[in-house]
């Protein structure tokens, strides 16, 4: 899965999907039933619905059945809730997730708490995050994005045992989860954030055997933060001026990757690196909670 130095997340999220598929071509031969997502989106956000529309063409790619609610910008929360509340217990929905960012009159906290525990694919709720962060604990689920790339270590043969890691950015739904699965991994972990100095920051990376950048910050990882050999994992998106492309800007990372690349022994790019994986891990979430349903394990 790597090219030089350069891991093709492109790749790894492909064959993620064709175990997923498999696993759901399984289940429904031994069961007669599919996994199933609901994806409740409130609000015309043009990003947000782009987003639907893959993680949705990513579950019939798979064989998932997906479901939908579209709910108006003016949907009230009791709206968005009774919404939640018939698919949590449609027996026919094994995953749940409310895409972000909900308009401002809503509760964001209390449409995620009202998602039942196991059908949080997305592993936002406090529940789970808490067994991640506890020892001899497992999740339901985990955070698609911080497992996205927790799996493309493992993919490309990094190891993360006895390893320095330095989580850059501290977020409930990447920073924040991505340190915890690697403290879970074994890893030695340190987190920086936005009231850790620069330098600091510089000098505490140097030391890294992995770097995941996560802080939304263009560029801001370079060459000097990395020690050399060491992976950096980049999940920035962040877009910035390009005048020579039609859209009038272009995606970069929170590394500043010709310089880290370098460097380092292993980098993912932007966009081709974690990007893709984030909606594997979804659908591969969703088929392994459709297992444990169709399964018997757990219970509507
Ligand atoms: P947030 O803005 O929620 O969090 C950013 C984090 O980075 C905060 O913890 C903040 O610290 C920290 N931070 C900000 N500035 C600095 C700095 N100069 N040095 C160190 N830490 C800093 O962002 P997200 O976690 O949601 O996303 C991070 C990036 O990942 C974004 O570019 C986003 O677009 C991208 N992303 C990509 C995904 C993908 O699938 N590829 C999925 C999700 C996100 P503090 O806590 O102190 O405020």
């Amino acid at each position: 899965f790597m090219n030089g130095n350069v891991i093709d997340g492109k790749a790894v999220a492909a064959k993620i999907r064709e175990e997923t598929a498999a696993k759901v071509a399984e289940l429904k031969a031994k069961f007669g039933k599919v996994p199933g997502l609901a994806v409740v989106i409130v609000g015309e956000r043009k990003d947000s619905q782009t987003y639907v529309r893959m993680k949705k063409k990513a579950c019939e790619e798979v064989g998932i059945a997906s479901f939908g609610a579209d709910l108006p910008d003016t949907a009230t929360q009791d709206e968005v809730l009774a919404v939640v509340a018939g698919f949590n217990a449609n027996p026919d929905v094994h995953g749940i997730l409310v895409q972000l960012p909900l308009p401002k009159h809503i509760d964001e906290q209390a449409v995620l708490g009202a998602i039942s525990v196991e059908k949080d694919v997305d592993g936002f709720q406090p529940l789970n995050i808490g067994r991640l962060a506890m020892k001899g604990r497992e999740p339901l689920f985990t955070p698609c994005t911080p497992l996205g790339c927790m799996v493309l270590l493992e993919r490309c043969g990094i190891p993360i045992k006895g390893k320095r890691a330095v989580v850059v950015g501290r977020s409930n739904i990447v920073g924040m989860p991505a340190a915890l699965l690697l403290n879970k991994r074994d890893a030695t972990v340190t987190v920086v954030h936005s009231a850790t100095p620069k330098a600091e920051a510089e000098a505490i990376c140097l030391q890294a055997d992995i770097i995941i950048a996560a802080a939304g910050q263009a560029q801001l990882v370079r060459g000097s933060w990395v020690k050399p050999g060491a992976a950096v994992i980049d999940v920035g998106t962040n877009p910035i001026d390009d005048k020579t492309k039609a859209s009038g800007y272009r995606l970069v990372g929170d590394a500043h990757f010709e310089e880290c690349k370098a460097v380092a022994g292993a980098i993912t790019p932007v966009p081709g690196g974690v990007g893709p994986m984030t909606i594997a891990i979804l659908i591969r979430n969703t088929a392994d909670s459709g297992e444990r349903f169709i399964t018997g394990a757990v219970k509507v």
